[in-house]
């Protein structure tokens, strides 16, 4: 495993795997659903384990509330000081009348742990940052840790560079978690952000590396034009070495979802060569082929069911429409959306719009909903 060295002003200097577990879309029991299946979870938190994954990180929300508690359970029969845990102070669960304090004091018992070696200020944007504000949760986590039940204080980022640039110049931050993978940095804000971060010497998480899993295969073009410098090698692993490949990036969560998924990634990551420059040019190429078939950047988070007042299945509607666009297929397209509950439907959504705030990728969730209902009336499907 590649391990980077994080200068930490608490801890001092600790080494942390390039690889990390993100712990947000751990095996479930039903697929489409969130309720964890705790001995396929365990499998796959054990193997990461003992391939030497040593970051850990999840968020009060993951797994409809489930993903802390299995955590704390799953590393529970480790030693503590053996691994790096991460959670998140997530402004929505201050609107359930809990205060910073309150919802620390109850993942420390949900992770079974006195500490949190890296926390977060969750999702930040506009809203979120706002809301932070009125909690005056940054002086509050700042005091948790002075008493070291925070040993490290950051934030995860989804907002403007506008945005970044406040928190940056306002704040004292030990680290910051962003989005960057080769699409984000060459078609989005992921390479701005990353140089602010670095010229403002933060160390950074990267997340969402394989871009909710839609790097791990890209358009035929693309694949063939990957498989062709790498034949043996999975999509998925170009994007993670990708991001490793970065100065300043210590650790790159990949949301592991089987066994499978982390022995590649281990493998990646074991024998790591960071991308040449002809792998480089490659991959931008790769990118601006994939570009080309991938509209809709949904990466499956989950957040906007978290607050959707019906039942509305927005990223199974969502990957189903991209799907659409990309072939326009009626009959694959008939099936998979045959397959949904009723209540799933695009056809039940009001275009209330509260999902919007929550979306980290800014979609237009109610228009695009609004589309595909518009798509089911020319197709005659109910
Ligand atoms: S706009 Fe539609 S999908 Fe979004 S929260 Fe409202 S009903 Fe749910
Ligand atoms: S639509 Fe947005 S909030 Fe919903 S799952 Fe996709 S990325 Fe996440």
């Amino acid at each position: 495993m590649k391990y980077n060295v994080f200068k930490s002003k608490s801890m001092g200097d600790i080494s942390i795997s390039g690889l990390g577990m993100g712990c947000m879309r751990l095996p479930v029991i039903v697929p489409g659903e969130e309720d964890i299946d705790y001995k396929r979870a365990e499998e796959v938190i054990d193997r990461a384990y003992s391939g030497g994954v040593n970051y850990y990180d999840t968020a009060i929300g993951y797994h409809d509330k489930g993903s802390e508690p299995f955590v704390g359970q799953a590393l529970g029969k480790y030693p503590r000081d053996s691994f790096y845990l991460a959670t998140k102070l997530s402004a929505w669960f201050l609107d359930e009348g809990r205060g910073v304090e309150d919802i620390f004091k109850w993942q420390q018992e949900r992770l079974k742990t006195d500490y949190f070696d890296f926390y977060l200020c969750h999702n930040l944007n506009d809203h979120v940052y706002s809301e932070l504000k009125k909690a005056d949760a940054y002086n509050r986590l700042s005091n948790l840790k002075k008493k070291g039940r925070i040993k490290n204080l950051g934030f995860s980022f989804h907002g403007s560079l506008e945005l970044l640039d406040e928190l940056i110049s306002k704040y004292e931050w030990d680290f910051a978690q962003i989005q960057f993978n080769y699409l984000d940095t060459q078609f989005g804000s992921a390479m701005k952000e990353y140089e602010m971060l670095r010229r403002a010497g933060i160390p950074i998480a990267v997340m969402e590396p394989v871009r909710g899993g839609s790097l791990s295969d890209l358009c035929d073009d693309a694949n063939k034009l990957l498989k062709s410098k790498r034949p043996n090698e999975s999509i998925s692993s170009w994007a993670i070495r990708y991001a490793a490949s970065f100065d300043g990036v210590f650790t790159v969560l990949s949301g592991m979802s089987n066994i499978e998924q982390v022995e590649d990634n281990i493998s990646t990551m074991s024998d790591f060569k960071p991308l040449t420059g002809e792998e480089k040019s490659l991959l931008s190429k790769a990118a601006a082929c994939f570009k080309e078939f991938y509209t809709i950047p949904c990466t499956d988070c989950r957040y906007c069911m978290d607050v959707c007042p019906n039942a509305v299945n927005t990223p199974k509607l969502l990957k189903i429409y991209r799907g659409w666009k990309l072939d326009k297929n009626i009959s694959e397209y008939t099936k998979h959306y045959s397959s949904l509950d009723s209540a799933e439907k695009a056809e039940e959504c009001s275009g209330c719009g509260v999902c919007v705030e929550k979306c980290p990728q800014s979609i237009k969730i109610p228009e695009l909903l609004k589309e595909i209902a518009e798509l089911n009336k020319s197709l005659d499907l109910k």
